[in-house]
């Protein structure tokens, strides 16, 4: 299975020009405005505040590989190592308790409904940020918050990371876009990564709210309007509606 995924990677990059009609398009995003960047961004002090304000590309939304040297290398690595992507088995699989198993139980129970496969736009920015810090030597985490304009044909793609196991405070990301609602934009998604730890079954690849996530997702829902929350581990992501928040245990 990992085999095939990565055969259909290289078979998809190699027709990035003109995907066929059954192929999912490539994506890939322009140089972004830098709006904070402290420390190697290749160390772990590297700190990185960046928005992208793009025209949607349907391509982003799609299944399709990303053009990105880091998400290729990212995927041979998860490849090489063999190591466990099936979400549902790997959430079970963590020895949780108390609320945080709740929680991950919930997402089991409706893994049909919200798992599918990582798409372009996830796996465009985990190959951004393995190609910072490799996910294999040091897991990282980040953060994207996206939104929507007014007309609906703009996108305002924020990325934020601390090159850390954690992203600390959100409120990098959380407060430029509460300002933008204020002029109008929507905040489609709020998007951050639960990287793969192998052989540390309580973090690894979790596509689970851990209790400080449930709590953002319905404090953020409610202040900015956030329609859906995601996690990714760069292999599958788990897409939580606004809807759901409430389902999720916050303390
Ligand atoms: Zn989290």
């Amino acid at each position: 299975m990992k085999r095939v995924l990565l055969a259909a990677g290289l078979l998809l990059a190699g027709c990035q020009a003109a995907p066929g009609p059954t192929a999912a398009a490539s994506c890939s995003l322009p140089a972004a405005t830098v709006l904070e960047q402290s420390g190697d961004p290749h160390g772990a002090n590297g700190r990185l505040l960046q928005v992208w304000e793009i025209a949607d590309d349907p391509a982003l939304w799609g299944e399709g590989t990303p053009v990105s040297e880091g998400y290729r290398d990212f995927l041979s690595k998860v490849v090489a190592t063999g190591i466990e992507t099936d979400p549902v088995k790997l959430l079970q699989a963590s020895p949780a308790t108390g609320n945080l198993k709740i929680n991950n139980d919930l997402v089991v129970s409706r893994a049909a409904e919200w798992i599918r496969p990582a798409g372009c736009f996830e796996k465009y920015l985990v190959g951004y940020q393995h190609a910072r810090i490799d996910t294999f030597v040091a897991p990282t985490e980040f953060m994207a918050m996206v939104l929507r304009s007014a007309d609906g044909a703009r996108l305002r793609i924020y990325f934020y990371t601390i090159n850390q196991d954690g992203i600390g405070r959100v409120s990098p990301v959380s407060e430029p876009a509460l300002a933008d609602v204020k002029q109008g934009w929507r905040v489609v998604l709020g998007m951050h990564t639960h990287a793969f730890h192998p052989g540390q079954p309580m973090l690894d690849g979790i596509l689970a709210p851990s209790i400080a996530d449930a709590d953002f997702n319905a404090n953020f829902s409610e202040s900015g309007g956030m329609q859906s929350a995601w996690i990714t581990n760069g292999i599958h992501t788990v897409r939580i509606p606004a809807e759901a928040f409430g389902l999720f245990r916050r303390e």
